[in-house]
């Protein structure tokens, strides 16, 4: 059976360039033998807009595109999910790399079995700050606004924004910055899967659940600040690996 791989959470920065270089090690090696990979959010630590591929230098936006573009090239499926940092990651980039996009959450077959994917931060339904966040950059008048603005501004912007959320962060419980068991269970129920798989919560690991009676398994994806790895669904059935 054909090998299908997830990753999420890689956080691709210029600053942290050990992390980039394992990406690339998995684009030549385990993503190579893979039929499909889906991506499902959080790709880099952030994006500001596609404008950034054709800025002068030497982008890690643009390696990360031709890495994918080599990947695709060679016949695996790439499929990209916009994470809660990247969600401005658009069509440009999905011609630069190969990649498809994918709503969130997206149901798809993995081995002969549905399987819904989600970035996993709308599992995060206690975090009311962040959700009234999230529907503000969501929405067409804030993305166009923020779009409009040249990349040095968009960057300056951001980057404040990740130290107001930094400060913010550090004062919640932990719990909250979790999926809540409700929203994990309406999921389950929506879609009527038994797999349910995400990232962005940094808390790899499989979950074990009753839904309605229905045993169901939900698979949370490891993040690459620490030494990274995927979720590898194949023969042998889903396990997580890490390098
Ligand atoms: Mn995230």
């Amino acid at each position: 059976m054909a090998r299908t791989l997830f990753i999420s959470d890689l956080h691709l920065a210029n600053e942290r360039p050990v992390t980039s270089e394992c990406f690339f090690r998995f684009l030549g090696d385990e993503a190579l033998r893979a039929a499909t990979l889906y991506i499902l959010g959080d790709l880099f630590e952030y994006w500001i807009g596609d404008d950034e591929l054709s800025a002068p230098g030497d982008r890690l936006a643009r390696r990360v595109a031709r890495g994918l573009r080599q990947l695709s090239d060679s016949g695996v499926a790439v499929h990209l999910m916009h994470g809660n940092r990247d969600f401005l990651l658009g069509t440009e980039f999905c011609a630069a790399s190969g990649a498809k996009l994918l709503d969130d959450p997206a149901l798809v077959r993995v081995a002969d079995e549905r399987a819904l994917l989600m970035h996993g931060d709308t599992l995060c339904t206690d975090d009311h700050d962040y959700q009234a966040w999230r529907r503000t950059a969501r929405s067409e008048d804030w993305q166009r606004e923020f779009l409009r603005q040249p990349l040095a501004t968009r960057r300056e912007t951001i980057l404040q924004l990740r130290e107001t959320s930094k400060a913010v962060i550090s004062g919640k419980p932990a719990e909250i910055m979790d999926v809540t068991p409700e929203a994990v269970r309406a999921a389950f129920r929506r879609h009527g899967v038994t797999r349910l798989i995400h990232g962005h919560t940094h808390r790899a690991g499989r979950h074990d659940l009753e839904v309605d009676g229905t045993r169901r398994e939900r698979w949370v994806l490891p993040d690459w600040y620490g030494p990274g790895g995927y979720l590898v669904i194949d023969d042998a059935g889903a396990r997580l690996v890490r390098f």
